[in-house]
């Protein structure tokens, strides 16, 4: 067994395991309802501080490791995350109640996003290369300019309740960021500690194995809102990555925004991602359609932050065909155990307020129980979604409202009101092109994802996914938490004018990324702004 694979309820800093200073929390199943040994303590202020100082001790180093380095780091980091075995496995299973297929499943995902970015380190496109030779003929003369990607610095993570593996400690913000050279000071989820520390542990060892700082990652224990926000108000800290609640990234954003250095969060939170059922798709595949929707809803008892919350279509037999197979298939759905207390208690909440809603019929509720959820299906018409907002809030779980509109305008009203989304999902045939042509602008404003014929569950990670959008999906909307393009959120550019040979980062020399490939793109540019200056 790997030496690693040990839960002893610490923290990690400095490349040590280390007591929090302050109170316990414990790991709790939920499919058990029993509660996980050992106690994990919470950093206190002290530590918060000393796990930034290491961070920031350790980034020139760190940022200053050639690409084949840093993407051995990721590699080893996987390596060692599959050491784990069974130790990680059936802790993950027991603090998120998450069955062994899924959970195997995102193990491989996140040990492949680490891979992703160590393929991108090594193809070297990351660092943006551009330059622009001197023209000293020219009135005025302009000098050489070079430009580069420097990482922004030590980046605050927070781990995800939703995915314990690919959006938590080795997630994709914590691979983006140590791709991109920033150290990780990472605040893991109160409701998978042993998880956290497991994986941690995993990173520790791959910094040691590859000879990095102590610095470059720390594990911080415990909960409490103060342990973020402090975190968050470091000095040291240069930015954030954080998934979970609307009310948290929100906090977070406005701690960010009042230091006296402000620093970018990229914050993933809130979506109930849209599925327009358009005319000539709904009157020919109503019942098939419905299927695939009532798969997508309830997978991951709808824990996923691209679950179909809404769907959107016209009023009239097909969708009433539509309704019927969908809340046949879910009426009948188990109660399943969800990943915390506090997600089953908000979800309860959710489904509750729709079900009291005057305006709103439930079509389906399957049998409901204390800390699970079971699928829920509501509706209501397009008047009432557009006159009390309440109705677009994310009920976070295997829940989603049909909205029922009068015809093509009153759908496009429905579009126009809805907050930013990580995903827009068309069900559409041929004849349905003209109107998802007249949607698609107004799609593109308030998705970071459209789809055509599929569902929104089920996200690639490959490096032309998005998986962002506007607020509050995101804090963000310019940016990705998911695929290579998740770099860039960590990374700022540098211009270097006129700069000697010598003194030129290694990228930027002819010698570099710059004398060859980089340039030869570099001049066609050049060409390119000779055409659009003439
Ligand atoms: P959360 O409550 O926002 O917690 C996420 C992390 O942020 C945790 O580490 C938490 O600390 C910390 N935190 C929360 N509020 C904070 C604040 N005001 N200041 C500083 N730190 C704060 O999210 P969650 O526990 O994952 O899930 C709760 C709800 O979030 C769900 O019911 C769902 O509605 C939503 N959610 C949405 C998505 C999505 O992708 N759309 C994904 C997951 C969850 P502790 O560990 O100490 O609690």
């Amino acid at each position: 067994m790997s030496d690693i694979a040990l839960i002893t309820g610490d923290a990690l800093i400095g490349g040590v395991a280390v007591k929090g200073h302050g109170s316990a929390v414990y790991g709790f199943n939920p499919a058990t309802q029993q509660q996980l040994e050992p106690a994990f303590h919470a950093v206190d202020l002290t530590q918060i501080d000393q796990a930034c100082r290491l961070a920031d001790a350790a980034f020139d180093q760190f940022r200053a490791l050639g690409d084949e380095q840093r993407a051995v780091f990721l590699e080893t980091i996987a390596e060692q995350i599959m050491a784990l075995g069974e130790t990680l496995v059936e802790r993950v299973m027991a603090e998120s109640g998450l069955p062994r297929m899924r959970i195997e499943g995102e193990r491989g995902r996140t040990v492949g996003q680490l891979k992703l970015f160590a393929n991108l380190l090594r193809e070297g496109s990351w660092h943006d290369v551009r330059v622009d030779p001197a023209l000293p003929e020219r009135t005025p003369p302009r000098p050489e300019l070079r430009m580069r990607m420097i990482p922004l610095g030590p980046v605050a993570v927070f781990a995800a309740s939703n995915f314990p593996l690919a959006f938590s400690v080795a997630g994709g913000d914590t691979a983006s960021a140590l791709a991109a050279g920033c150290p990780v000071v990472l605040k893991a989820h109160s409701a998978h500690p042993g998880t956290s520390e497991l994986v941690g542990r995993a990173i520790v060892k791959a910094a040691q194995l590859c000879g990095l700082p102590a610095g470059v990652f720390a594990l911080l224990t415990g909960s409490g809102n103060g342990i973020g926000q402090e975190l968050v108000r470091h000095p040291a800290i240069k930015a954030v990555g954080f998934t979970g609640s609307r009310s948290g990234g929100t906090a977070l954003m406005a701690v960010a925004a009042a230091r006296p250095v402000p620093i970018p969060v990229y914050a993933e939170m809130s979506s109930i991602n849209p599925v327009f059922l358009l005319p000539q798709a709904l009157a020919a595949r109503a019942e098939d359609i419905a299927q695939g929707f009532a798969g997508s809803l309830v997978l991951g008892v709808g824990q996923f932050c691209t679950n179909p919350g809404l769907v959107i279509a016209i009023d009239g037999p097909d969708l009433e065909r539509f309704t019927n197979t969908a809340a046949k298939a879910l009426a009948g759905g188990a109660a399943c155990a969800m990943l915390s207390s506090g997600i089953a208690g908000s979800y309860q909440r959710g489904i509750q307020q729709l079900q009291q809603h005057d305006a709103v019929s439930t079509l389906a509720l399957a049998p409901q129980e204390q800390g699970k959820g079971a699928p829920a299906l509501f509706r209501t018409t397009a008047a009432a979604f557009l006159s009390q907002h309440a109705l677009s809030d994310e009920v976070f779980g295997p829940a989603s409202l049909v909205v029922a509109c009068r015809d093509l305008t009153e759908l496009h009203q429905v579009a126009e009101s809805l907050e930013g989304q990580l995903t827009a999902t068309l069900q559409m045939d041929e004849a349905d092109l003209a109107a998802a042509q007249a949607l698609l602008p107004l799609l593109e404003r308030k998705a970071g994802r459209i789809l055509a014929n599929g569902y929104p569950t089920g996200v690639e990670v490959c490096s032309a996914m998005v998986h962002g959008g506007p607020f509050p999906s995101t804090s963000d909307g310019r940016s990705t938490s998911v695929g290579t393009g998740a770099i860039s959120r960590f990374l700022r550019p540098v211009c270097y004018q006129n700069l000697a040979q010598a003194l030129l980062p290694e990228v930027l020399r002819d010698s570099g990324v710059a004398g060859d490939a980089s340039l030869a793109g570099a001049q066609r540019w050049h060409r390119r702004e000779g055409v659009l200056t003439r």
